[in-house]
């Protein structure tokens, strides 16, 4: 709860007509991309730059109201849900694209910049920011530096994390601090910089971010190859990269999801494969000839049962299109989509796989799996039907075996899509005791109130003394809907 007299002084520090109170507008910030998780704010405010967000953080912890900010609105685990109610700090005002630096290779951005229009703006010079979120047309920098996202090219060039080189963040209390800068090197104390990376709005509002640029790769081959078997498959990964060659891009889709998207798309893909890879490589012209054929005959050698090889720019655009179509093929099967990212490493994704479906045969559930094979990082994506109280409760068990199965394959809970709150009481299967003492322990240390997006990660119940994760379930289901207002 805001009481009125806080109101009349957030309408004085961002001005009134950046002031949302109406139940209409409230109603749209109460949500993000995750399924059945949700709660109204009690106001938006839509800062206008580093001052006004400090003013407002200063603000809450004299009247004691929460703070969750916000970018597009897209993550996948609940970060930008005002799980308890208090101020959602919209940061799209915050858009401009303040410098690229071409002796330097840098850019810095305000958090609202949408991250495919940094793309445009660098690779119109000849410049390249690789990390390429499948949202990236609506994400924002801020919402990809706090949850430190992947995309399709992590495995040649790594991800969020990789390219930030310094950030300017409004700390709980208010304070501002500028983190990293333009050197190459930095060993000057704490990186601070990593330590806001990934933090999912819980340490500190991030108002610029500045970020490392590299040349643009010359050119770029596609290649589409289906797999009677997904051990070939899976073989196929592997020995690309035992070949030393590490394309930026080497995408799975299993046979569930193969069949979603062609009945979207119709674009005559095979039904009867266990699995397609898409696989690109880039580079200057003569490298990728040489690497793309090195490919081809790796690919051979693991058993493919088709290779199509791309042209084209137009065709290179045309074999990605049923990867790229995967996630809205499943979402049309049927009305809730839960999407995972569970993490293996990359020797253990065709043993991830084959779980994933005897986890779906188990529990009666369609479950299509995607994702970037490269690195591990698989999508299990359940489509289900959230009015049937019967079929999402196989849902939560499905995903509670496949978090379990990551882990014993040796991998993570998330590999890019945050904790939030969806993945919250699994944290202490993976972080374990001290490692979550350290967490709260640093977000005591930074945010004694704990005004700043407060129930994400487990860190406060974790705090308030629930060391096992079934203790918590009850508190914060995985993907129930929570709180009021809904
Ligand atoms: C179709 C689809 C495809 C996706 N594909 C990918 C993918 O390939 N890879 C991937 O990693 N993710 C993917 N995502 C997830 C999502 O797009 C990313 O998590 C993205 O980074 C969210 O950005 P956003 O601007 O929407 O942030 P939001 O969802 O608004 O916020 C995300 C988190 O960041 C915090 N936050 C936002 N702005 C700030 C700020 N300025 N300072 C501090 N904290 C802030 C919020 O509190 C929240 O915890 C996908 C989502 C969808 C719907």
């Amino acid at each position: 709860m805001i009481e009125q007299s806080a109101l009349t002084q957030l309408a004085r520090i961002v001005g009134k007509e950046n002031l949302l109170t109406t139940p209409e507008d409230l109603a749209c910030y109460g949500f993000d991309a995750t399924p059945r998780l949700g709660r109204w704010p009690d106001a938006v405010v839509k800062p206008g730059g580093p001052r006004e967000v400090s003013e407002i953080l200063q603000l809450a912890n004299r009247e004691g109201f929460k703070v969750v900010p916000r970018g597009a609105g897209n993550n996948l685990s609940g970060g930008s849900v005002p799980i308890q109610g208090g101020l959602v700090v919209q940061m799209n005002r915050l858009n401009r694209i303040l410098e690229i630096d071409t002796e330097n290779l840098t850019a810095l951005v305000e958090p609202g910049v949408v991250t495919s229009d940094l793309h445009a703006a660098v690779e119109a010079i000849g410049l390249f920011y690789p990390p390429d979120p499948g949202s990236m047309t609506v994400s924002t920098m801020g919402g990809n530096v706090a949850e430190n996202a992947g995309g399709l090219r992590g495995l040649k060039y790594g991800v969020t994390r990789d390219y930030v080189m310094g950030l300017e963040v409004v700390l709980p209390s208010g304070e501002v601090i500028n983190t990293g800068g333009k050197t190459v090197k930095n060993v000057t104390g704490y990186d601070l910089t990593r330590l806001m990376v990934g933090s999912e709005g819980t340490l500190g509002i991030i108002t610029k971010i500045l970020v490392r640029l590299i040349p643009k790769p010359e050119a770029k081959k596609t290649m589409l190859v289906y797999y009677r078997s997904l051990s070939d498959a899976a073989e196929t990964v592997s020995s690309i990269i035992a070949h030393r060659i590490i394309p930026p891009t080497l995408e799975f889709l299993d046979n569930v999801t193969v069949r979603c998207v062609e009945q979207y798309i119709h674009a005559g893909l095979p039904l009867d494969m266990e699995a397609i890879l898409l696989i690109e490589v880039d580079g200057p012209s003569s490298v990728v000839e040489e690497d793309a054929e090195k490919v081809v005959e790796v690919c051979r050698q693991h058993k493919a049962a088709e290779i199509q090889l791309s042209r084209s720019a137009e065709d290179s655009l045309r074999l990605a299109a049923g990867r790229r179509a995967a996630l809205p093929a499943l979402a049309r099967i049927k009305p809730t989509m839960v999407l995972e990212d569970a993490t293996v490493p990359r020797s253990q994704v065709a043993a991830m796989v084959r779980q994933v479906q005897q986890i779906a045969d188990r529990y009666g559930l369609l479950i299509g799996t995607f994702g970037h094979a490269g690195d591990g990082n698989l999508h299990p994506t359940i489509v289900c039907d959230e009015r049937d109280r019967q079929e999402m409760e196989r849902v939560e068990k499905a995903v509670d075996e496949i978090f379990r199965a990551a882990l014993e394959l040796g991998g993570t809970l998330s590999g890019e899509h945050g904790i939030g709150l969806s993945k919250a009481p699994f944290m202490t299967m993976e972080m374990k005791d001290a490692g979550m003492k350290a967490m709260v322990a640093i977000k005591r240390a930074l945010d004694p109130n704990n005004v700043l997006n407060p129930g994400k990660m487990y860190l406060d119940d974790y705090a308030a003394g629930h060391g096992a994760r079934g203790e918590v379930l009850s508190a914060a289901p995985h993907g129930s809907v929570l709180g009021s207002g809904f």
